[in-house]
């Protein structure tokens, strides 16, 4: 068995990390860019967070456990000079121990220098390649696909002309779901998986080019967004400029539909799409498939707020703020008891009372997983004083699992796969529940350009599963921290 444990009051989905990498053609403060444009992915991972500097070939990185704001300061990132390229990544990890070797960016060694990895995603075929390389001798610090994926590319290397032939190489082994930020001595290399799971993109500032996992990032530096990187691409950029080579695997293609409802930020372009506009119309899209009577539409922060305010203007119904997050409470520590678990959720999210005092209230959400949260808003939100509540949900149900990088729970223990749609409204006291539809959720990203992945919702996937689940039969001997 994989080191995976429930979190049966975890209920959000997690993502599985955010790429970032600068190829320095001006003369840029690349350290300060790179930590602001993990800044703009802190959502896609709050574990830990690193970044490493090529200059003049060697590497120099500053990383830890922690988000963004805590892992870095004035004084170690002083440490880093201001190189030729930078490689930066932000973790979120499933496993139930946060490991300090496997916070990224990754740096090994290899045959012509030093290889610095920091991806996103789950190698599906990860065991099969590990146990092979540890038949073979190789020895690994961590459980990381990314260092998997690194010992694999100076494998190849032995082989190949060029660092880029070993990449490639490597992307026609590799099975699943993977977008990775790759930087040798001298060159800086972004590739998405054949599906294209997870998105990654490329930017210029100035004279200089970025990659990053969304868009925002881009954003947030002052850069401009070029264009997606395609499924199955490698791009390489170094001193002689640009290039684009794309590996010899040919695939469905498959971007995971649910970076449009949760993952994404919502000023972020994904594949053609802007989130933003993609969740607004799943609001709309929802009202049109479910309408009710109502009084007042409001939003669960963060990732139902725009949906409501769509679900508002097709209904005409009064768009208001409802609840407060606290943002400061993040996930729910190992060993914390299920009485404190309960307590934090409910400390996480309060509600205005006067806003929905006497009303009958239509609340969105992005998901249900566990059903605990839903039960707390509806319950929070009749305590104080809602004549009704309506849960309207801007995504189908999950009744089936994810192999491709986003963290959810086993279909076994996924309410919506032991329960129907009313059992379900029963059990979370809800006066209506209704659910976007798979054709709905279809429609929120009309104008992709790339095909789409709904396994989750309907149990039709465009890639094989893991055949073999690795089993690390030392993780609990790792140190917690
Ligand atoms: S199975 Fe669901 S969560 Fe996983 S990639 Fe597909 S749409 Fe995304």
């Amino acid at each position: 068995m994989r080191s995976v444990v429930v979190d049966k009051y975890r209920d959000k989905v997690n993502d599985e990390c955010g790429v970032f990498g600068i190829f320095n053609n001006d003369d840029l403060d690349i350290v300060s860019l790179t930590h602001d444009g993990l800044f703009g992915l802190q959502h896609r991972g709050q574990e830990s967070a690193g970044i490493t500097v090529i200059n003049e070939g060697e590497p120099y990185t500053v990383k830890d456990l922690g988000i963004v704001s805590t892992v870095f300061n004035e004084k170690n990132l002083s440490k880093l000079p201001s190189g030729k390229i930078s490689v930066g990544h932000v973790r979120y990890t499933s496993h139930e121990y946060l490991d300090r070797a496997a916070t990224q960016p990754l740096v090994m060694r290899y045959m012509e220098g030093s290889l610095a990895l920091a991806s996103n995603g789950a190698i599906t075929n990860f065991a099969e390649i590990r146990q092979k390389l540890e038949i073979g001798g190789a020895i690994f610090q961590s459980n990381s696909h990314a260092e998997v994926v690194g010992y694999m590319i100076s494998t190849h290397v032995i082989d190949s002309d060029n660092i880029e032939q070993a990449v490639l190489k490597t992307m026609n082994d590799l099975k699943g779901a993977y977008s990775i930020v790759i930087s040798s001595p001298n060159k800086l290399i972004g590739v998405r998986d054949p599906h294209g799971f997870k998105p990654l993109c490329l930017g210029k500032i100035n004279n200089s080019y970025v990659l990053s996992s969304e868009s925002c990032a881009i954003d947030s530096i002052g850069g401009e967004f070029v264009r997606d990187i395609q499924p199955g691409e490698m791009v390489v950029i170094d001193d002689e400029g640009f290039r684009s080579y794309y590996c010899d695997k040919k695939k469905t293609t498959s971007l995971c539909l649910f970076e449009y409802i949760y993952v994404a930020r919502p000023d972020s372009i994904i594949d053609g799409v802007n989130v933003n506009l993609a969740r607004r119309k799943a609001g709309e899209i929802l009202f049109k498939e479910n309408p009710v009577d109502a009084d007042i539409v409001c939003g669960v922060p963060d990732s139902g707020l725009d949906a409501a305010q769509g679900y508002a203007s097709a209904s005409g119904i009064k768009y208001a703020t409802a609840f407060i997050k606290n943002k400061y409470i993040g996930r729910t520590p190992d060993g914390v008891g299920a009485d404190k678990k309960q307590r934090l959720l409910k400390t996480r999210l309060n509600v205005i009372k006067n806003i929905v005092d006497g009303k009958r209230v239509v609340i969105i959400d992005d998901s249900i997983i566990h059903g605990n949260t839903s039960a707390h808003i509806v319950k929070v939100l009749k305590d104080a004083g809602a004549k009704e509540v309506h849960v309207r949900i801007s995504s189908p149900e999950f009744i089936h699992s994810c192999y491709f990088g986003m963290d959810l729970p086993k279909s076994e223990d996924l309410i919506s796969n032991r329960y129907n749609v009313e059992e379900l409204r029963k059990l979370i006291n809800a006066d209506s529940l209704k659910f976007l539809s798979v054709d709905g959720l279809h429609s929120i990203a009309e104008g992709c350009n790339i095909g789409l992945c709904d396994g989750c919702f309907t149990g039709v996937y465009h890639a094989d599963k893991p055949k073999i689940i690795f089993e690390d039969k030392f993780a609990n001997k790792i140190k917690k921290y």
